[in-house]
């Protein structure tokens, strides 16, 4: 239980955030504060080895200009005062022995030694180190110089007080990074927490979405721009998917009202067979009719299929080079007798030929599904013009009827799968001519348009490229 709440804690954006927050900033702080410490560090050994140098002066000064009694007497003052664990100062004479010294009980080093060997040998006026003392927590810091007449002046301070003060620094540094680590990873929290908020506004609409309430939208109005981004494409995406569902459901419902008729029809017939005692003759009519019937149906069906697979993009088209000129032809012969019939004429203006690449038998069924519709709704005595022009290594067709045209309404409806107008049911058609139109000519990488007005007629337009 514990560890589950951890593993999502884990997970959550504010908490990743507002740890990277923090852990960026510490780092910052604790390399900006090493620095300071080292500068601070420097500039501490600085001033230690100025003071070394003053002193170094003053004895010099005493020695040589008020004489070696005045400068014993300061001598002694000065390393009275001092604690000999602390500090040290001896003279040495020339052939090595102790003049004067402080208690060196605490400064048993070889290092002392070697660096008045070193002096002797360097031909330096002095030697400034840092050495290490084996019974001390500190090291030290040691002047080795020259005070005349072949005497040497050594003297040293161990670095505690340098260290000590450090250590306050260092002290005062780590609190204000722990406080002030706190302090940004809170800020970080309540950042995060704050440009998040919105988030939750979207995550919220996802819920009462997945539970059903599908008309909740999601308003961020005047947050961040990124938010107000996403919240705009949620609704969008929102929008879209019920208009999908929407039409989903059209769909559904003219799947289930085309395929009624024609079963009860089919059923009717079966009953009727079962009913009465007819004639062999009426019984061979019945089952042509039925046979009509299914042919209808697996049609429809077919075409639904075909439409979807080729929107899909799953559907095999071929890309074969093909007289175009002539498909178009042969279906204006294919449909004269129909034009007759209804007293239409039926003109067509067309080049000898024009080859281009696609599915020759896909582009038979668009061109008569688009003439087949500017025959239907043209009335009696009306006209029906085919048109194709060339355009480089493509062409354009376009078919003009004078026919009943379609109202701004049911312009932007045309292509839906089963939409019928209102004043062409009578006329038949599943509403799926359009439809599967579109789908073949855009899988061929054509397009298609239309204009039309009502009661006077529309135009089609192919265009393949
Ligand atoms: P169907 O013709 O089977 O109804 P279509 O998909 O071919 O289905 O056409 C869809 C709708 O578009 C038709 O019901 C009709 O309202 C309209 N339509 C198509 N072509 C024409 C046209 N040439 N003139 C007027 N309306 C048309």
């Amino acid at each position: 239980m514990f560890l589950k709440k951890i593993r999502t804690l884990n997970r959550s954006l504010v908490f990743q955030l507002t740890t990277v927050f923090a852990l960026t900033f510490a780092l910052i702080a604790a390399a900006g504060f090493t620095v300071i410490y080292y500068q601070l560090h420097t500039m501490a050994m600085a001033d230690l080895d100025d003071e070394f140098f003053d002193e170094v002066e003053i004895f010099k000064t005493y020695a040589t200009e008020k004489g070696l009694d005045a400068f014993l007497a300061e001598f002694s003052r000065e390393i009275d005062s001092e604690d000999p664990e602390e500090e040290f100062y001896r003279i040495l004479e020339k052939d090595g022995g102790t003049f004067i010294s402080t208690d060196m009980s605490a400064w048993k080093t070889d290092e002392l030694g070697e660096a008045i060997r070193l002096l002797r040998e360097s031909g330096r006026d002095y030697i400034l180190q840092t050495i290490d003392l084996p019974d001390q927590d500190y090291s030290a810091r040691v002047m080795t110089t020259f005070l005349g007449e072949g005497r040497i002046l050594q003297f040293g301070e161990t670095l505690e007080e340098v260290a000590d003060h450090l250590e306050a620094f260092l002290n005062l540094f780590v609190l204000l990074i722990i406080v002030l680590t706190v302090v940004t990873a809170f800020f970080g929290w309540w950042l995060s927490k704050w440009s998040l908020a919105d988030m939750a506004a979207v995550t919220g609409t996802a819920e009462k979405i997945a539970s059903g309430d599908y008309e909740h939208r999601v308003t961020v109005k005047g947050s961040v721009s990124e938010i107000e981004l996403l919240a705009d494409s949620f609704n969008t995406m929102l929008d879209r998917i019920l208009g999908l569902m929407a039409s989903m459901r059209d769909i559904n419902d003219s799947i289930a009202h085309d395929l009624r008729s024609p079963l009860a029809r089919i059923r009717g017939v079966a009953e009727m067979a079962l009913i009465d005692d007819k004639p062999l003759a009426d019984f061979k009519e019945m089952a042509a009719n039925t046979i009509e019937e299914c042919d209808e149906l697996i049609s429809l069906i077919n075409t639904m299929l075909d439409i979807t697979e080729t929107e899909a993009g799953v559907a095999h088209i071929k890309s074969e080079r093909f007289d175009v000129i002539k498909v178009v032809k042969e279906a204006c012969e294919l449909f004269r007798p129909l034009a007759d019939e209804k007293e239409i004429t039926l003109v067509s203006t067309m080049p000898a030929s024009q080859h281009i690449n696609g599915d020759r038998k896909r582009m038979q069924r668009v061109i008569t599904n688009l003439l087949e519709n500017a025959i239907k709704y043209t009335n009696k005595g009306g006209t029906v013009s085919v048109s194709a022009v060339p355009q480089g290594e493509g062409i354009d067709i376009t078919f003009e009827d004078s026919g009943i045209g379609i109202s701004e309404k049911d312009l932007p409806h045309i292509y839906d799968r089963f939409f019928r107008g209102d004043r062409s049911r009578p006329r038949g058609g599943f509403g799926l001519g359009l439809s599967l139109a579109k789908a073949y000519t855009e899988s061929m990488n054509g397009s298609i348009g239309v204009s039309s007005s009502l009661n006077k007629g529309s135009i089609f337009k192919l265009s393949f490229k």
